[in-house]
């Protein structure tokens, strides 16, 4: 769905294209059947399904009671900024703090890119990227990385993406939404790319750092040579289940961050001050709560991903991090024969007659998958895999 413009509103150029988001379309059908009587469960989300931690909650509560309801520094409030600095080694300055990971990578983008300027996106990828790229009026190089490559871009496709306008390269891991998980020798070999194309920098998303199944590596720790040119973005919404106080944050050089600073000074000022407070508890907190909430996240993987298999037509590769599976359904597409053109009819036919609302691959920049969210409750995720099951099975019997 396109915006257009209707009566006298023209929307303007930077608009070109941006499309409204397919996982909000499938939400709001799915909210359109439930409001019609027909019983759903969407799995199209990417939140977890947790509470905040209540330690957080009380140190919000106790910092608003105590007067910390003003203007912070743009950049985030000193507290934070240096348990976010301590935490990697890095200083005050080089740490910004936004209002949520988006707006980390909105900051950065829009205080870097110009139109002509390329961002290299590996796919499948988060859909914000390439449409944040899109209103910076700068152009997204897409390099599909398949299932049989574990969803990773190898040294090889990312040399070949690299032209003398690439600005950027965008990771992700773990992914949204394969769940991939770059190892540390991964990215040593992409690293050793990039030291020989020096005015290519680097996004690291690692938002799912803490739901990671396996080994986790960060990129920045990884490369020390490419140090100057990196910046990790991280945040509270997805470990602590705080998507809705909207913290997230960058950590990079120093002219970068105040780059960024500037950037957000203009549209934002800093994030919210009572939210910076639960984000610091937050991060100063136990950490056996993340570990055991990783725990029950792994077990409904294992759960998922084995039902998924299970399907006629489906095929399911083993997340290793976020919470996602993101099956192949190129067994029921028409070229292997099945009944469907795509995976966004397909979605639209499970949804329709299932109830079941999963996210077309396409939205994520490669078809031939579905992304399910498994952030559900153990009760929901087995309603909708049955539900899944009997509506394959009757459609190949
Ligand atoms: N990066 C990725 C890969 C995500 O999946 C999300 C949330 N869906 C974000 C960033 C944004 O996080 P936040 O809610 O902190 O803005």
């Amino acid at each position: 769905m396109q915006l257009e413009a209707t009566g006298k509103f023209q929307p303007a150029t930077r608009m070109d294209g941006l499309a409204l988001s397919e996982i909000v379309q499938i939400s709001e059908r799915a909210a359109e059947l439930r409001a019609e009587g027909r019983d759903i469960v969407a799995l199209s989300t990417g939140e977890p399904d947790f509470p905040t931690p209540p330690y957080v909650i009380t140190a919000a509560r106790d910092a608003a009671l105590a007067g910390q309801t003003r203007y912070t520094p743009t950049a985030g409030t000193a507290m934070l900024r240096d348990a976010i600095a301590h935490r990697v080694g890095a200083a005050r300055n080089n740490v910004i703090v936004s209002t949520g990971a988006k707006q980390v990578l909105a900051n950065a983008l829009m205080a870097t890119l110009d139109p002509g300027d390329e961002v290299i996106i590996p796919a499948p990828y988060w859909t914000s990227y390439s449409d944040i790229v899109r209103l910076c009026q700068a152009r997204t190089v897409t390099v599909p990385c398949q299932m049989t490559d574990g969803f990773k871009l190898s040294p090889k496709s990312l040399e070949q993406a690299i032209t003398p306008h690439t600005r950027w390269l965008m990771l992700n891991s773990p992914s949204n939404p394969s769940g991939a998980v770059y190892s540390a020798d991964e990215f040593v070999a992409l690293a050793a790319v990039l030291e020989r194309y020096p005015d290519v920098w680097v996004i690291s998303d690692e938002i799912y750092q803490h739901l990671t199944y396996g080994e986790f590596a960060s990129f920045a720790a990884v490369a020390p040579a490419l140090k100057e040119r990196v910046l990790t973005v991280n945040g509270v919404s997805k470990a602590w289940s705080m998507t809705g106080w909207r913290i997230g944050w960058g950590i990079g050089p120093s002219a970068l961050i105040a780059a960024m600073t500037a950037v957000q000074g203009q549209f934002t000022s800093g994030a919210s001050s009572v939210s910076q407070a639960g984000a610091l508890a937050a991060i100063l907190g136990d950490r056996a709560l993340l570990a055991e909430r990783c725990a029950v996240m792994k077990g409904r993987r294992d759960y998922v991903v084995s039902a998924l298999n299970e399907m006629p037509g489906l095929q399911c590769a083993v997340p290793d991090g976020a919470f996602y599976a993101f099956p192949s359904c190129a067994g029921l597409l028409e070229d292997a024969g099945g009944p469907f053109d795509s995976d966004a009819a397909f979605c639209t036919w499970l949804l329709e007659e299932a109830g079941v609302a999963l996210v077309p691959g396409r939205a994520f920049g490669l078809p031939g998958h579905v992304r399910l969210s498994f952030a559900y409750s153990d009760t929901e995720l087995s309603d909708a895999l049955a539900r899944m099951a009997k509506a394959l099975r009757g459609l190949t019997r």
